[in-house]
C-alpha cells in the first residue's frame, strides 16, 4: 500500500507449518480485489493497495511449491479490509479471532465499524472460532489467550485500540516466541528504546483508532517485551525485510 506521504507499507502475512497443516495468519488482500469491489470509499485514497493477485497469500502459498488446501486454520490479528481479503480465497479453513472483532464487524454497532469492515469478504461463509479473554492467562507479561483449538502452540495477544477486538498472534516456534503485532503499530520506531514515529503514520494511526489511548499503552507494552520475543508489526517493510533475510 502507498498511503500519502511517499510511504510504501506492506502486508505482512506469517504462514506456519503446525501438526494440523498450515495455518496463516492474517490474509493481506485477496485474489480479485481490485474487481471484487470497491474498497470502503475512505480507504482507497487513504491506502492507496496496489492490489496484485500475485501477492495474494493464496497464490504466495503455491509459490512456496505448497497446496493452498492444506491451509487448515487462518488466524486473523483482525479484521479490517486489508487483513481480511484473502479468506474467501481458503474457505475450507477455520478462522480464529478474538469474540470482539468478531462482533465488531459482524454486527457493527457504530457508523465508524459499518464503514471499516467489508462484509463481502467472509459472505462466503466462514467457521469461525472466537474466544474472549476472560481465563486470565498471561505470556511474557501480556494477557493471553490459549491455547486456541487445535493449534497448542499459538495464542491470542489482546492489543485492542486499532479495532474494538485486535489482536496479536504469539507462536512458539520451539526455539523462541513470535509475535504478530498486526496494527498495534505501524512503524518500527514505535517499539524502539526511544519511540519515534514519522508524523503522517501517527496521524493515520490515530485517525483510524477506535481507542487512540489504549492503542498507545498496549504499544508501550509492547516496547517492554522480553528480548527474546521477536516482535513484527503487520505493514512495516523493514520488519518483513528482516524477518525474510
Ligand atoms: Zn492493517
Amino acid at each position: 500500500m502507498r498511503p500519502p506521504g511517499g510511504f510504501a507499507i506492506v502486508c505482512h502475512c506469517l504462514l506456519l507449518e503446525t501438526d494440523r497443516g498450515l495455518c496463516l495468519v492474517d490474509t493481506g488482500f485477496g485474489i480479485g480485489e481490485a474487481s471484487f469491489g470497491a474498497l470502503p470509499g475512505f480507504y482507497r485514497p487513504m491506502i492507496r493497495p496496489v492490489l496484485a493477485d500475485s501477492e495474494a497469500a493464496f497464490n504466495q502459498v503455491i509459490a512456496l511449491g505448497l497446496d493452498p488446501r492444506d491451509v487448515r486454520d487462518i488466524v486473523v490479528t483482525h479484521l479490517d479490509v486489508d487483513h481480511a481479503g484473502g479468506l474467501r480465497d481458503f474457505p475450507w479453513a477455520r478462522v480464529h479471532l478474538h469474540a470482539a472483532e468478531h462482533a465488531a464487524a459482524t454486527r457493527p454497532a457504530t457508523s465508524a465499524d459499518k464503514g471499516r469492515y467489508r462484509a463481502r469478504q467472509w459472505e462466503h461463509g466462514v467457521d469461525w472460532m472466537t474466544y474472549d479473554d476472560r481465563g486470565g492467562d498471561t505470556l511474557f507479561g501480556l494477557s493471553a489467550i490459549r491455547p486456541l483449538h487445535d493449534l497448542p502452540d499459538l495464542a491470542l495477544i489482546p492489543l485492542a485500540g486499532h479495532s474494538r477486538g485486535h489482536s496479536g498472534v504469539a507462536v512458539d516456534t520451539g526455539d523462541g516466541w513470535l509475535l504478530h503485532a498486526g496494527d498495534a503499530y505501524w512503524f518500527h520506531g514505535e517499539v524502539a528504546p526511544r519511540p519515534h514515529c514519522p508524523r503522517a503514520l501517527s496521524l493515520t494511526q490515530r485517525l483510524i483508532a477506535t481507542d487512540h489511548r489504549l492503542r498507545l499503552e498496549n504499544v508501550a507494552k509492547l516496547r517492554d517485551l522480553p528480548a527474546d520475543v521477536r516482535v513484527f508489526s503487520a505493514h512495516d517493510p523493514h520488519e518483513l525485510n528482516v524477518a525474510v533475510s
